[in-house]
């Protein structure tokens, strides 16, 4: 049997790995990761170190595009109830990986869900038909998030970073357009550059397309977009110098700026893992 876990540079999906390498050690198993092109930096360099230690590579597959590109192209704002991006930069690469490489009858995939996200099990199931799915953290009914991170110490790896930080989930650099208005005003404390960024992006989206936004504010039973920019100038905070940031048309400095992507000598060594 060929064992694949969806890896996201997470901390479940990195649990889920360790469980499954321990349960089946003689087969083979790979590390699929969807790379989006705009993870914190230091999930790549959790990928690398996790990766070593696991001694088995990380398989990448990637759109090409970041989740603003695919945003525009498709003219349709990312937000908490449709986010496209999960979809298209990450199952579908994922989905065309399996089916140039392995036969669902001989193939078991592996998802890091824990307890708390039980209710996901249906649909998640249902998507990757007709590939199998299992997750064998919910075996295991009372782990929480903190015990998964104070086993990733005790194996000697270092958590990713957006974890201390208090973010839930290490994803798309804390731009994740799933997450509510605490999410992003964690990210506006933590990364003012990053959310300004994102605002500027939600701005040019709004120009075009008209009043949308990636959250949105309940009042007197009615819902309206509620626009990055107006999140940060409600909680008083002024935006970065514009003479922080760099020429936005050069993507690959500009997330090195910003502390996005793969840097090289984490990709030199995530391609230095034996085959
Ligand atoms: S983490 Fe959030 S923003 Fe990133 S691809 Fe997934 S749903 Fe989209």
């Amino acid at each position: 049997m060929h064992r694949v876990i969806q890896w996201s540079g997470g901390i479940g999906s990195w649990a889920t790995a360790e469980l499954v390498v321990r349960e089946h050690p003689d087969d083979e198993v790979t590390l699929l990761f969807a790379d989006v092109l705009i993870e914190d930096s230091d999930l790549y360099l959790f990928n690398a170190d996790a990766s070593e230690r696991l001694g088995i590579p990380i398989t990448r597959v990637c759109d090409g595009r970041p989740p603003f590109e695919l945003f525009m192209d498709r003219r349709f704002l990312g937000n908490a109830r449709i986010a496209p991006c999960s979809r298209a930069l990450k199952q579908l690469p994922c989905r065309r990986w399996l089916g140039d490489h392995l036969d669902p009858a001989s193939t078991v995939l592996y998802v890091g869900l824990e307890p708390s996200e039980l209710r996901r099990v249906p649909g998640i199931v249902d998507g990757w038909k007709p590939w199998s799915v299992e997750f064998p953290l919910l075996h295991h009914t009372s782990v929480t998030k903190d015990d998964l991170l104070d086993w990733c110490r005790a194996s000697g790896l270092t958590p990713p970073r957006l974890y201390r930080l208090g973010f839930s989930h290490n994803n798309c650099g804390g731009l994740c357009v799933r997450g509510g208005q605490a999410h992003w005003h964690r990210t506006l404390r933590e990364f003012p550059d990053r959310f300004q960024w994102y605002e500027q992006q939600e701005q040019r989206f709004r120009a075009e397309h008209g009043n949308v936004a990636i959250l949105k504010r309940q009042h007197c039973g009615r819902t309206s977009p509620l626009p990055l920019q107006q999140l940060r100038a409600e909680a008083g905070m002024a935006g970065v110098h514009p003479g922080a940031l760099v020429d936005e048309g050069d993507f690959a400095r500009y997330m090195r700026v910003l502390g996005l992507g793969e840097r090289p000598r984490d990709r030199r060594r995530r391609l230095a893992v034996a085959r």
